[in-house]
């Protein structure tokens, strides 16, 4: 028998999608950006790997990259230095570091519901209760203060916040974040800030909530940055006391980041060139999903500001797993919106980390098959075969 925590852990609903789905199926269902790692950084791998650069390293990373991200951080904070810098194996480890190091047993953490899928697990499985906070597509995925205040418990411990989001792609502007360091700061919380989607941005830069309160984490990933997911380098970026406690966690869980990664990736930190024509494309592929998604029937979307997922809400009478699922019969992946907590019910997660033309392949199945879903909600239209199980009452589809 397993322990409790293994048994409670859930998988994520993003995976789920991906490893059902059909050989040749259209691929919007992952993060990950459908590019090579820039020449220079392959390059500096390989020469790290040829160089005997093999071994273990420092647990927190090795000096010459922790001292580079330092750099980086001063300008949001002069302080910073590189024993604020911690070098981890992913952005995911460098979040479930820190989660064990911040939660006890029966604390509360804020997570956003809509939010990336391993928050509340993190909190879980630390002991910790999950606290969902909305972010509104009414409210442009905004957080609500008055809410978050009206949360908030002896307990509570800490916040979680992702701006650029995973799933919604909204970015919060600099008025939002000193509001939250400000109710953080009210309230003696951590602010744990994932940003590892920080370069990826579409109407000017994201605002950092690193320098804004001594309370805050930074957690951050070459992944997106760098486009090697594959890699696993992240970092953390914290309060120098807590780094040491985050580090203790993070040897246990892989002993020391690999070290030829991060070799490469300090290459990848000489030019910000590569990131900027990704984003680029990214940004052409917006367009293109945003203007489309328009234009069917029955679909509102917020144009995300950062990241890469477009994230629509649905007025048809099918749940977003059904939704999801009817996709995947008809070869396109996609990851239902409930996958990232209640408040995603009626919205799909579209990943535009793919060609334009998949997008565009991709998108007209969802466009064929919305025609059909909403000619079945008309009262005069036969129901479509096999969706009876998911439709609502004609007054609860269109709120
Ligand atoms: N945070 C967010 C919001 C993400 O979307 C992801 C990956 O998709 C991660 C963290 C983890 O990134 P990685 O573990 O590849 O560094």
């Amino acid at each position: 028998m397993v322990a409790q925590r293994a048994r409670e852990v859930e998988i994520s609903g993003i995976r789920k999608m991906f490893e059902s789905a059909p050989p040749r199926s259209i691929n919007l269902g992952l993060g990950e950006p459908d590019f090579d790692p820039p020449a220079a950084v392959i390059d500096a791998l390989c020469r790290a790997v040829r160089e005997g650069r093999n071994h273990y390293g420092p647990s927190a990373g090795i000096p010459e990259l922790r001292e580079q991200l330092a750099e980086r951080y001063r300008a949001k904070d002069p302080a910073t230095s590189r024993d604020n810098v911690l070098v981890t194996g992913s952005g995911t480890e460098a979040l479930m570091a820190t989660a064990l190091a911040l939660y006890d047993p029966g604390d509360e953490v804020l997570v956003p519901n809509p939010g990336f899928v391993l928050y509340a697990p993190h909190a879980r499985l630390s002991g910790a209760i999950p606290v969902p906070y909305s972010l509104l597509a009414s409210g442009g995925f905004q957080p609500d203060l008055d809410e978050l205040e009206s949360l908030v418990t002896a307990r509570t411990r800490a916040i979680v916040v992702n701006s650029p989001s995973n799933p919604t792609g909204a970015v919060f502007p600099k008025a939002t974040v000193d509001r939250l360091c400000a109710f953080a700061d009210r309230h003696e919380l951590t602010i744990v800030s994932d940003e590892v989607y920080e370069e990826i941005v579409y109407d000017g830069p994201a605002v950092s909530f690193w320098g804004r309160s001594d309370r805050t984490v930074v957690v951050n990933s070459f992944s997106k940055m760098l486009a090697t997911t594959g890699w696993r380098i992240g970092f953390v970026v914290a309060p120098r006391a807590l780094a040491v406690e985050i580090n203790k966690l993070h040897y246990h869980i892989m002993a020391c980041p690999p070290t030829p990664a991060q070799v490469a990736v300090l290459a990848g930190l000489a030019s910000s060139e590569p990131t900027a024509r990704m984003v680029e494309e990214f940004r052409r592929r917006r367009e293109l999903v945003v203007r489309t998604l328009n234009a069917i029937d029955g679909l509102t979307t917020v144009p995300p500001a950062g990241a890469f997922y477009a994230f629509p809400r649905f007025s048809w009478p099918v749940s977003a797993t059904e939704l999801a699922g009817a996709l995947l019969a008809r070869g396109l992946i996609t990851t239902p919106g409930d996958a990232f907590g209640s408040l995603g019910a009626s919205h799909l997660r579209l990943s535009f980390a793919a060609s334009r033309d998949d997008l565009r392949r991709g998108l007209a199945i969802l466009a064929e098959l919305g025609r059909t879903l909403g000619a079945a909600d008309r009262p005069a239209a036969p129901p479509v075969s096999g969706r009876g199980s998911g439709r609502r009452p004609a007054s609860a589809r269109r709120s």
